[in-house]
C-alpha cells in the first residue's frame, strides 16, 4: 500500500515519512547544520546549504504536503513569513481581495508593508460570492480567505469562491490555521494555496513559531520555493522537528478540541450572563450549513460577549480565569483566553474592528484538551 493512499489519521503519522537514510532513525534527526560537505564542487547528496534545504525541514514539508492532500509543502519561520511569501508572487499594481475579519497580523502585513510597494488590498465580508465577483477587476490577482474567521467565527464557502477564482484566472489562498486539515482540506475544495500558522494546532504545544504553505501545482511550488530561498525566512531544524512531532498527534488532539469546544459553547450559550456566543457548530450560526458541508466538525475556537459588559468587564473576566491562561495564540493542548480588542486585533483601528463585530467586550477562547468539567468550573468562577 502506498503512503499516498493512507487515511488522514495514518497520514499524520506516516505521510511523506521514512526512516532516516544514515542510521535508520525512525524520527528524523535534528540536522542542526548550516552546510554539507561536498566531494567535488556541486558533488553533494541533495543538500548544500540549510536556507535552501535541510533534511529535518524536508521531512516536515513532506508531512505538510501529505496531510493537506497537496504535492509540495514549504515550511517558514512563522505564519506571517509564509503569507509574506505568497504576496511576493504579486507585482506593483496588483490587487488582492481579502476577508474583513482576518488575523490582525495579516491585516498589518497587507496594509503597512505591502501597500507601500503598490499592491492594493480590498477587505470585505465574503458571504456573497456575487459581491466578491463585483470587486474583481483587471488588476485582481489573488483572493485571500481565512475560514473560520478570527475571532468572529464566520465560515466562508471555499468551493464557491474557488469556482469564481478559476473563472477569472485568480489565485485562491486559504489560511487554514483555525480548521486544520483534520476538519477542512482547502486544496480538495479547489484552492491553489493552503497557508498555516503551524504555531497553532499543527505544532499544538505552544512551543514553536512556524509557518507553512502547501500547493499542488508544480509551477506555483517552484515560484514559492524561489521566494522562500531568496527571501530566506525558513523554518529551522529544531522547530521543524517539534512541528513534525506535533503533527503526529493532530488527529487525537483535534478530536478532543472539538468535543470540549462543543461542551463549552453549549455551556456559554445557556449561561444567563452571556449575551452572544460565536461557534459554527450552532444550528442558528448564520453559516452553519456551509460549515457542515466543508468541515468535518466545528473545532475548539469560540468567541463570546458577556451581557451588558464593557471593555473593563471583559478584561476582568479574562484576568480571573485560572485554568484558561490569558495569552495570545491558540491551538495548544492548554486552554487559552484572549481579549481581541486589546491583544490580537489591537493593530486594527477600532472603527474597522467594530465593523466586523470585534467589539470591546468580545472574549476569545481556544479550548484545550483538559477535562471539560475543569474548564467549565473555571469559566463559572470567572464570569461570576
Ligand atoms: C497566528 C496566526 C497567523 C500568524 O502566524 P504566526 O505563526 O504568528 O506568524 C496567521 N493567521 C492566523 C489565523 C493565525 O491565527
Amino acid at each position: 500500500m502506498s503512503k499516498k493512499d493512507l487515511r488522514f489519521n495514518s497520514k499524520t503519522i506516516h505521510g511523506g515519512q521514512h526512516p532516516d537514510a544514515a542510521y535508520g532513525a525512525v524520527m528524523p534527526p535534528i540536522y542542526q547544520t548550516s552546510t554539507y560537505a561536498q566531494t567535488t564542487p556541486g558533488g553533494h547528496k541533495g543538500f548544500e546549504y540549510s536556507r535552501s534545504a535541510n533534511p529535518t525541514r524536508t521531512a516536515l514539508e513532506n508531512a505538510l504536503a501529505s496531510i493537506e492532500n497537496g504535492t509540495y509543502g514549504l515550511a517558514f519561520a512563522s505564519g506571517l513569513s509564509a503569507i509574506d511569501a505568497v504576496i511576493k508572487l504579486l507585482e506593483p499594481g496588483d490587487e488582492v481581495i481579502s476577508t474583513n475579519d482576518l488575523y490582525g497580523g495579516s491585516y498589518r502585513l497587507f496594509r503597512q508593508i505591502f501597500e507601500k510597494f503598490g499592491i492594493t488590498f480590498h477587505f470585505m465580508g465574503m458571504q456573497s460570492v456575487d459581491a466578491i465577483a463585483e470587486k474583481v477587476n483587471g488588476n485582481t490577482k489573488l483572493i485571500w480567505v481565512e475560514t473560520p474567521t478570527n475571532p468572529m467565527m464566520n465560515v466562508i464557502d471555499i468551493a464557491s469562491i474557488s469556482k469564481l477564482a478559476k473563472d477569472k484566472g485568480l489565485l485562491l489562498a486559504v489560511d487554514n490555521t483555525f480548521a486544520t486539515p483534520y476538519l477542512q482540506r482547502p486544496l480538495d475544495l479547489g484552492a491553489d494555496i493552503v497557508m498555516h500558522s503551524a504555531t497553532k494546532y499543527l505544532g499544538g504545544h505552544s512551543d514553536v513559531v512556524v509557518g507553512a504553505l502547501v500547493v499542488k501545482d508544480k509551477d506555483l511550488a517552484d515560484k514559492l520555493y524561489f521566494i522562500q530561498n531568496a527571501s530566506g525566512a525558513v523554518c529551522g531544524p529544531m522547530d521543524s522537528f517539534l512541528t513534525l512531532r506535533g503533527i503526529k498527534t493532530l488527529h487525537v488532539r483535534m478530536q478532543r478540541h472539538c468535543e470540549n469546544g462543543k461542551i463549552i459553547a453549549e455551556y456559554l450559550k445557556d449561561h444567563q450572563k452571556i449575551e452572544k456566543v460565536y461557534w459554527p457548530g450552532f444550528e442558528e450560526h448564520p453559516n452553519h450549513d456551509i460549515a457542515k458541508t466543508q468541515m468535518d466538525d466545528f473545532g475548539g475556537m469560540i468567541s463570546f460577549i458577556p451581557k451588558g459588559s464593557s471593555f473593563e468587564d471583559a478584561v476582568k473576566i479574562v484576568e480571573n480565569l485560572r485554568v484558561f491562561t490569558l495569552a495570545e495564540s491558540l491551538g495548544g493542548v492548554e486552554s487559552l483566553a484572549g481579549h481581541p480588542a486589546s491583544m490580537t486585533h489591537a493593530s486594527i483601528p477600532k472603527v474597522e474592528r467594530e465593523k466586523s463585530g470585534v467589539v470591546d467586550s468580545l472574549i476569545r477562547l481556544s479550548v484545550g484538551i483538559e477535562d471539560a468539567e475543569d474548564l467549565i468550573a473555571d469559566l463559572e468562577q470567572a464570569i461570576g
